[in-house]
């Protein structure tokens, strides 16, 4: 595999932490010539070993070919400075979070790429917009949202904006199938696919464990009994409370729907700087290989609603996806592939055939009545699908439409 990708073209890296080591691996892994880069010395230090394990790690798993790790290491230079970019074709942005410090990056990249380089962004919850309106051609710039671990995971969200040309569009695309990934399109709306309909779904678990409405234990396991993976609380832990409730406030700002609201216990473990696995503690405790609930988050005990579970948590989570459908965010085969390749969950629409819509529109419209928030009103889909004169069939149907 080495020798036949050798020779892919030049791409840079800017940020190499979780995201942007691992986006540099698989770069060089598709046999890019890839510069990293890093503001200071000891960060590409730090970046050089983690790609270092990582690569030895995936020798040892028979996923790279012996000695072939080293020859993609040899593909991936570190440098400090941005300038060490030009003549790039592709530049990944992979930076923390902050609006201000990823314009400024884009800034310098702006300046310092060709007219044809690609310029990409791998944000998780910020605008693409607004950092694409921020540079001279805007029609280069794209997003590009990889998953952890980048080499591992196999699906890439690709956001284009409004402005984004469609010869970047099919370019990236391009790049990302000779990477080996599999791409869905999203537009630039709050969450894309995968975290527009995860997070809210966490969102939710996270407030029911508040209310006391079930154990941490109670919550996570009814959700597995169901086919997740994972529980909820567990997996939020995963993904980092810090970055869920970025991703929350901005759904907020954009939907302005309270179920959107980061529940207060995530916004203070946030604030306590307990984001989850990466700091040892979040709503459970993790040392070395061993799990324990984290104490000090134990809600007052209310009348447990356990047995309402997993419905009260699913069906809202699938609502939302027949919503992204109706209003053609996205079909349905993008949500099953989002969902079951970038979390590895089910796919959203086998679980609704599994439940059926008409149970599914039960429960919605119960949800809806006892919380009167205007966003757990059932989907016009749901309904549509409901009143069917056979309701399985008209679910096979549209998702036979869309493929
Ligand atoms: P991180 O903190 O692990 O890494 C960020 C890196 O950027 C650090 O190594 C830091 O030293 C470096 N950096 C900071 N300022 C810089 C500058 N001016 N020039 C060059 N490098 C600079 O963060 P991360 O988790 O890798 O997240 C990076 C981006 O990827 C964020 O936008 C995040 O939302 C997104 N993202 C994260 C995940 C995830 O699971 N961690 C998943 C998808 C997307």
């Amino acid at each position: 595999m080495a020798d036949s990708t050798e020779g892919a073209g030049r791409a840079g890296v800017v940020g190499l932490g979780t995201m942007g080591a691992g986006i540099a691996e698989v770069l060089a892994r598709g046999g890019w010539s890839v510069t990293g880069v890093e503001e200071q010395p000891e960060a590409l230090a730090r970046a050089e070993g983690r790609i270092q394990t990582s690569t030895a790690y995936a020798e040892s798993r028979g996923k790279l070919a012996e000695g072939e790790g080293a020859v993609v290491r040899q593909r991936i230079s570190y440098r400090t400075g941005i300038d060490a970019l030009a003549g790039c074709e592709l530049v990944v942005e992979a930076v923390p979070e902050l609006p201000e410090l990823k314009r400024s990056v884009f800034a310098r990249l702006d300046a310092v790429l060709g007219p044809d380089a690609v310029l990409a962004t791998n944000t998780s919850s910020l605008s693409v917009t607004a950092l694409a309106a921020s540079t001279s051609d805007p029609s280069r710039v794209v997003g590009v949202h990889f998953f952890n671990p980048a080499p591992v995971q196999p699906l890439v969200e690709v956001i284009s904006t409004v402005l984004t040309s469609t010869g970047t569009l099919e370019r990236v695309r391009e790049i990302l199938a000779g990477l080996g990934k599999t791409t869905i399109a999203c537009a630039d709306r709050a969450g894309f696919v995968v975290n527009g309909l995860l997070i809210g779904y966490l969102n939710a678990a996270a407030t029911w464990y508040e209310r006391g409405y079930g154990t941490r234990a109670e919550i996570d396991a009814a959700l597995v009994g169901a086919g997740m993976p994972m529980g909820p609380l567990a997996l939020l832990d995963l993904v980092g409370l810090d970055v869920t409730v970025n991703v929350l406030q901005r759904m907020y700002g954009q939907f302005g729907e309270r179920r959107f609201l980061p529940a207060p216990l995530l916004s203070s473990l946030v604030e306590a700087g307990l984001l989850g696995r990466k700091t040892g503690r979040g709503f459970y405790t993790y040392d070395g290989s061993t799990t324990t609930d984290a104490p000090g988050v134990v809600p007052p005990p209310a009348a447990s609603r356990a047995a309402e579970l997993p419905e009260a948590l699913l069906v809202p989570y699938l609502n939302d996806a027949l919503t992204m459908v109706g209003v053609r965010y996205a079909s349905p085969a993008t949500v099953d592939t989002g969902m079951s390749l970038g979390c590895r969950m089910p796919r959203p629409f086998d679980q609704l055939a599994a439940l059926g819509p008409v149970r599914a529109l039960a429960v919605q419209q119960q949800v809806f009545a006892e919380t009167a928030e205007p966003g757990y009103r059932p989907a016009r889909l749901l309904e549509q699908l409901a009143a069917a004169a056979d309701p399985d069939l008209a679910l096979h149907a549209l998702r036979a439409a869309h493929l």
